[in-house]
């Protein structure tokens, strides 16, 4: 297998220059939202932009490489993933003002800290971020959204590394965001990006946020680990309404099953295995297929091998 991590841990003038935390054969269960999935083999927590850059310049080409921000969207199959996770920090970069209502932003910071931080700075049209669970990187690349606002509204640019630790920029304008995705290549990890909110009262964005708080806790599951949206919605009916229509709310695989709350979320009620939550899905996929003639996608992603 193509691995040269612990060449690169043996490294002495590389190792000291390393300021993040490494694991080798980290389970996923307590750090992804669906409490399930088996390991990744190598998993690299950078301290800063700097330290994740010298690592990348040390790796070699064809190692396998994948990023995570909160891992709130994410189905890590129990077979494990191989190669090297990179799982992006709060830590990794600050909120900073920059000027006529533009805030950069680093992109391990919570969606819900910079709609916080918007308050404060009298910044609007950012409040929808209060909802998403997950970091600003990863929701640049799902173009994550919620109440009729997503990334794409509020993207100005975005900072990335490429594989080999080279900084790149690129304006949203040159980007592809389609509903809940991106044409962002695998090959670039964010960074940081510059966001742009318009002028608005610190009293009306906190009204806001409780809104979008309160109707997320009456209209989604509490309580149980879960991924959010399973599936995407179609473009003429929401995902919830063709499960719902179809009564499998009581369907279920292992400790996996749909939430009653909401008909598109799948909940982990025990200890539900990667592979119960893709067998549910994938059963419900087939039940709307036949019903509807509708083929649902996953919203989640799910990666890595079959236990
Ligand atoms: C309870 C709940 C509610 C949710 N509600 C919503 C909602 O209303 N709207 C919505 O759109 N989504 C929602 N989601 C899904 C999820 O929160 C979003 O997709 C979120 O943006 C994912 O962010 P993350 O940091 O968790 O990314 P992850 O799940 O860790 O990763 C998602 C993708 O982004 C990539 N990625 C992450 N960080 C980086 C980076 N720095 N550089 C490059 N690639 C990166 C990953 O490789 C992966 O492809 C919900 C999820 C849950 C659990």
């Amino acid at each position: 297998m193509l691995n040269n991590i612990d060449t690169i841990l043996k490294t002495p003038s590389v190792a000291k220059e390393l300021n993040g935390k490494f694991f080798y054969n980290k389970s996923i269960k307590n750090l992804s939202w669906l409490k399930a999935g088996g390991i990744l083999e190598y998993l690299y927590i950078p301290k800063n932009e700097n330290d994740l850059s010298i690592l990348l310049q040390e790796l070699i080409p064809g190692l396998e490489l994948n990023v995570f921000g909160k891992l709130s969207n994410i189905l890590i199959r129990d077979g494990g993933l191989s190669g090297l996770s990179i799982l992006i920090p709060p830590e990794f970069k600050k909120i900073t003002y920059q000027k006529q209502n533009i805030l950069n932003v680093g992109s391990g910071i919570l969606d819900k800290e910079v709609a916080k931080k918007c308050i404060d700075l009298q910044i609007g049209g950012l409040e929808f971020l209060s909802g998403i669970p997950g970091t600003i990187g990863g929701g640049i690349i799902m173009n994550a959204g919620c109440y009729g606002s997503e990334f794409k509204d509020i993207l100005l640019d975005i900072n990335f590394l490429d594989k080999k630790g080279k900084k790149i920029k690129l304006k949203a304008a040159e980007i592809d965001f389609k509903y809940r995705a991106s044409n962002i290549s695998k090959d670039l990890i964010i960074t940081s990006a510059n966001l742009k909110g318009f002028k608005k009262d610190s009293e009306e964005i906190k009204r806001k946020i409780n809104k979008i708080t309160k109707k997320r806790i009456s209209s989604q599951p509490q309580g149980y680990p879960t991924g959010g949206s399973t599936f995407k919605n179609d473009k003429k009916y929401k995902a919830w309404q063709l499960i719902n229509k179809l009564g499998l709310k009581e369907l279920r695989c292992g400790d996996a099953v749909i939430s009653d709350q909401h008909n598109n979320f799948m909940i982990n009620i025990g200890k539900a295995k990667a592979s119960d939550f893709e067998n549910l899905g994938e059963m419900i996929i087939e039940k709307v297929l036949n019903e509807f003639g509708i083929r649902l996608e996953w919203e989640i992603q799910i990666l890595g091998q079959n236990g």
